[in-house]
């Protein structure tokens, strides 16, 4: 199926087809059309799957055959309104609407926050069609009287499930009573909790319902390795593989805005350019980092989870957990990043032994052990007692932080229970992995 099939204006296939797209993938050829009906969209797809342009294309196709109706006197209205729960993804998300509707004439707007109010207050008196808000900063407009969302015809909630874990419930629902009541409403998520669901029966109506696997989990582009290592030795590990194996465009992930700044300078000061990104770092800082990072110059980039979301890089060849992270889904997110559009990428875990049973819990999701091999030189002291994992306050906004949702302990005969952040009184025994997989 080739994107003409779909129904799309022929000024948006002109943008598809430069952006260098031949083929939808499977969430677009399914969203697309869904979305094109106008009726509601309940859609489980995760980052890579390709999504954005899954919601953008249609969006932009029904608000450019629709014409523009500004009233008489006024300014043109927001007719459709993406709420997204991170600004790197608001950003990126706004990109690709600027991108695939370059051949048409609707105005779209970032509205985030983090950055100074008032260049946004003076583009909110321009035209804006399409607005892509996080849901706090579009509040402090709303409280202001600077946005006015009563001609909305479209609202989109990406990422539901990220928005309802960083603690944007309240705030969706102070926007939803904004809306008119007669809209168009397209919900993505790449779970379904109960909460989600609860919030799609209460937003929806009668729901176009798809899903597309998630792509990359399975997908044998992506190969997987732990590098079994002692705590205090993976930062020279690291430093170790990059020179190594020559590896450019590496995304490392940390556990903590701290353990990110410090790995950054450490890489940094071994003669690897390395900047950290996370929520502390100021927007103007976030996005120089990205843009460097994805023009090359900078050959790593250190990102907590939420600050790394969405990052949009098509064929990003290393994904690196410096640290596992503390929920299992979140390891999927991470190597999201690579292997995409048929590439193959490089998923790649340094484990110490206060981390076994996280990779337990991923192998258990995963449905599949990691490959283990460990580097001469950085052998893993069987003798070192696992500690409780420091998740570092504030590195995950709404209690990301603290694990959840984590079952028992799938072999606990063969690896000892790694405390993960919980309160722990009983230390495991040190051992690294007793399976005799660590040679
Ligand atoms: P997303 O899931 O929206 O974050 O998109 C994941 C990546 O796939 C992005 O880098 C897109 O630019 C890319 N992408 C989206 N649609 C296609 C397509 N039809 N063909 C190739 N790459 C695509």
């Amino acid at each position: 199926m080739s994107f003409s099939e779909l129904g799309l204006s022929e000024a948006i296939l002109r943008a598809v087809s430069e952006r260098g797209y031949t083929e939808p993938t499977p969430i677009q050829k399914q969203a697309i059309p869904a979305v094109l009906s106008g009726g509601d969209l309940l859609a489980g797809a995760q980052t890579g799957t390709g999504k954005t342009a899954g919601f953008v294309l249609p969006i932009l196709h029904r608000l450019s055959a629709a014409g523009v109706n500004a009233p008489t006197g006024g300014r043109a209205p927001i007719r459709a309104l993406i709420l997204i729960p991170t600004r790197e993804l608001a950003a990126q998300v706004e990109e690709s609407v600027r991108e695939y509707g370059k051949h048409l004439k609707l105005n779209s707007m970032t509205m985030i926050g983090g950055v100074n109010i008032n260049p946004q207050i003076a583009k909110l008196r321009g035209r804006v069609d399409i607005l892509v808000a996080t849901p706090g900063r579009l509040l402090d407009h709303v409280q202001q009287k600077t946005v006015d969302l009563s001609h909305v015809e479209i609202l989109v909630l990406d990422e539901a499930d990220r928005m309802l874990d960083m603690g944007f419930i309240r705030d969706i629902k102070k926007i939803l009573l904004l809306l008119p009541k007669q809209r168009q409403n397209l919900l993505f998520s790449a779970t379904f909790s109960d909460e989600i669901k609860t919030l799609a029966d209460g937003l929806l109506n009668k729901p176009a319902m798809i899903e597309v696997a998630r792509r990359n989990a399975t997908a044998d582009k992506v190969s997987h390795k732990v590098y079994p290592v002692d705590r205090d030795k993976k930062r020279p590990l690291l430093a170790h593989l990059i020179k190594e194996f020559n590896w450019h465009q590496v995304l490392v992930f940390t556990r903590t805005k701290h353990g990110a700044n410090q790995l950054a300078e450490y890489l940094t000061k071994g003669g690897i350019p390395s900047l950290a990104i996370h929520g502390n770092k100021s927007q103007a800082a976030r996005t120089r980092a990205l843009s460097e990072f994805k023009d090359g110059s900078l050959q790593v980039l250190v990102a907590t989870d939420i600050a790394a979301r969405g990052i949009d890089i098509i064929d990003l060849p290393h994904v690196v957990n410096f640290e596992l992270p503390n929920v299992p889904e979140d390891y999927v997110h991470r190597i999201g990043r690579t292997g995409r559009a048929g590439q193959t990428g490089e998923a790649v875990s340094l484990v110490c032994v206060d981390e076994l049973k996280l990779q337990a819990d991923i192998e258990r999701l995963l449905k599949r052990e990691l490959p283990e091999e460990i580097v001469p030189g950085f052998e893993p002291d069987l003798t070192i007692k696992p500690e409780p994992i420091q998740n570092g306050r504030g590195s995950a906004p709404g209690g990301r932080g603290q694990p959840r949702g984590r079952g028992a302990p799938g072999s606990s005969a063969r690896r000892p229970a790694a405390p993960g952040g919980e309160a722990n009184g009983n230390r495991a025994p040190a051992l690294h992995r007793s399976g005799g997989r660590h040679r």
